[in-house]
């Protein structure tokens, strides 16, 4: 028989291994139940081709039956191992109401001023390199980052400037990696072309695994067993607590047991674990009696690279993510709608090109991989119930999801291009040939329905057990005992990327857990908690090898 824990944690991302790292010093009982395993040190890290395996091929489904593949990354840190390591705050704007060209962004019931505090100690966990007050709609904040902005390098820094004088206003982008560019020899980043997509060979990327999960993994407190997908949740004969946890742990099937269960496995994944939870109490899904809104509200973003390609000059940069731009956030004059983020992403590289070299003329992939300077764009995505995760049969996710907000993603691109084509950095594609003087062009590729990488959403949080899922704690308003910590909260997506909001919400919900564990060490139970346990500052070269509960 199982031992039976103060707290389970099912999930290691950025929800589940932040939460553990703030409740570790509580001294309870913890465990840690993680679908994949360590992700291995290998080459195959920073190979273009050999970096695929990381991605789950599991198979998901649209409304019309066809396949989609999200890729997610299942591993201790989930999605944080690939991740870009762009780690924004929210606007303080999206977490008012505002109106958007497909409608209207809902207002959080929390607010910005109640995060801050948490994002602040978010940046100090994962290490957030950035300046503040560079960028006009940067909310808020009594603290600089903790370490400096990461430096351009010099084709970057050239636009950069370029975008300056245009009196536009590019910033630092607040990137979670390990550099010391004082002192390159004791730094953990090496600054490599292999890092937005990739896991980190070296460590030195800010991913749930290694800045939360292993600082603190050796503690007595904590059991964490690997490859232990948790397959369904049962509840006591009234319905109102979990009582059981029902995991497949290498292939056995084992049921855990815990006071406190916090689902921690992504929006998809986490409302799919609590729909297929459903039992005579809970017809419709676990936690879905009062809202009937598990699964809904699937946020994504609407998503875009765009690749500016000039003969004129070489980018060599090989950590180009240093640069993000907000002029058009909130519209511009004569567009009085919210457009969304410009920030650089991972430099194209050849490998990704090959095969592809018709769709790439006249330039040669050679030049697109030498020339090019690499763009993302996000736009907000408006929650909307039917846009949907649902369960059928005990195995098929089915995800329900029509973009909205589509115009002013378009229209983004088009300004970008625009002012990429005028400071030199590219051109239109058109199909006439002799238009390239000099030879240049752009590729514009959106996102795919399947890229959920930004996905949010899934159980709001709010103040109406009619109109949300978890209570203001993240607690399950029809389940005294069951939390969900992940991105599955938000109330709306806002346009930068989602991960520094889910970690210092984790922060957050962490020491009300720690309350009502009864450890809380602040004096105002709905107060920021003001000291930060020791444990979190171990520094993990000093750690030695994981030792797994088996
Ligand atoms: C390629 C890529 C690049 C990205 N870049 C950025 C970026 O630059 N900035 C940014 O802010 N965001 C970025 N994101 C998004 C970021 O990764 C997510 O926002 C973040 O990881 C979500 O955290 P989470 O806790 O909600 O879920 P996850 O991090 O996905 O964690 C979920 C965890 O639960 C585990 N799990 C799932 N199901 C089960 C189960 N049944 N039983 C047990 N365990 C389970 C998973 O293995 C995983 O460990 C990127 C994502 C991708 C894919
Ligand atoms: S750039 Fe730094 S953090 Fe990113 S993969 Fe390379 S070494 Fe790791």
């Amino acid at each position: 028989m199982p031992e039976h824990f103060d707290v389970i944690i099912i999930g290691t991302g950025a929800g589940g291994g932040t939460l553990l790292n703030r409740i570790v010093p509580s001294g309870k009982r913890i465990l840690v139940l993680e679908r994949g395993p360590f992700l291995p040190r290998e080459k195959d890290n920073w190979s273009y081709h050999g970096s695929f395996k990381y991605y789950s091929s599991e198979t998901m489904y649209n409304k019309a039956g066809g396949e989609i593949h999200p890729g997610f990354c299942y591993y201790v840190g989930g999605n944080t191992k690939v991740y870009g390591a762009a780690l924004f705050r929210l606007r303080e704007k999206d977490f008012e109401k505002f109106r958007h060209k497909d409608g209207y962004s809902p207002e959080w019931p929390l607010k910005y001023r109640d995060f801050e505090s948490y994002y602040d100690e978010a940046e100090v966990l994962y290490q957030v390199h950035g300046k503040a007050g560079e960028d006009p709609t940067d909310p808020p904040r009594k603290k600089e980052y903790p370490f400096p902005p990461i430096s351009h390098e010099p084709r970057i820094k050239e636009v950069f400037e370029i975008l300056k004088a245009r009196g536009m206003k590019p910033y630092p982008a607040p990137m979670g990696v390990r550099l010391n560019e004082a002192m390159m020899h004791l730094s953990p980043c090496i600054r490599c072309d292999t890092c937005d997509g990739y896991p980190c060979m070296v460590h030195a990327k800010s991913d749930a695994d290694v800045s939360a999960v292993r600082p603190v993994m050796q503690e007595p407190n904590i059991t964490l067993v690997t490859e232990a997908k948790v397959l369904r949740l049962h509840t006591s004969a009234s319905g109102r607590e979990v009582t059981g946890v029902v995991a497949d742990v290498k292939g056995e099937q084992i049921m855990f047991t815990g006071d406190i269960v916090v689902v921690s496995c992504g929006a998809v994944n986490s409302s799919a674990l609590l729909l297929r939870s459903g039992n005579d109490k809970h017809p419709n899904g676990l936690a879905n009696n009062s809202s009937g809104l598990v699964g809904r509200n699937l946020m994504k973003h609407v998503l875009g690279s765009l690749v500016g390609v000039s003969t004129l000059k070489a980018n060599p940069s090989k950590f180009q993510k240093t640069m993000a731009i907000n002029d058009f956030y909130w519209g511009e004059p004569g567009y009085e709608f919210p457009m969304g983020n410009i920030q650089l992403m991972g430099k194209t590289v050849i490998e990704g090109l090959r095969g592809y070299e018709d769709k790439y003329a006249p330039l040669s992939i050679e030049e697109v991989a030498r020339n090019s300077i690499d763009w993302w764009l996000t736009t907000e995505d408006l929650p909307d119930p039917n846009n949907h995760v649902r369960v059928e049969g005990d195995q098929r996710i089915v995800i329900d999801y029509i973009e909205n907000n589509s115009e002013p993603f378009d229209r983004l691109v088009e300004r970008w291009k625009g002012i990429l084509k005028e400071i030199g950095c590219g051109c239109h594609i058109v199909p006439q040939a002799n238009y390239f003087a000099p030879k240049s062009g752009y590729f514009t590729t959106k996102m795919p329905m399947h890229s959920l990488g930004h996905q949010v959403g899934t159980c709001k949080f709010g103040e109406d057990p009619k109109t949300s899922v978890l209570d203001l704690n993240c607690r399950a308003y029809d389940v005294d005992n069951l939390y969900v910590v992940d991105g599955s909260f938000f109330v709306s997506s806002g346009a930068v990327n989602p991960t520094l909001t889910i970690i210092a919400n984790a922060l957050r919900v962490g020491d009300h857990i720690l309350n009502r564990l009864g450890t809380s060490r602040c004096e105002d139970a709905d107060g920021p908690v003001s000291y930060s346990p020791s444990v979190q500052l171990k520094s993990i070269q000093a750690q030695p090898e994981p030792v797994l509960a088996q």
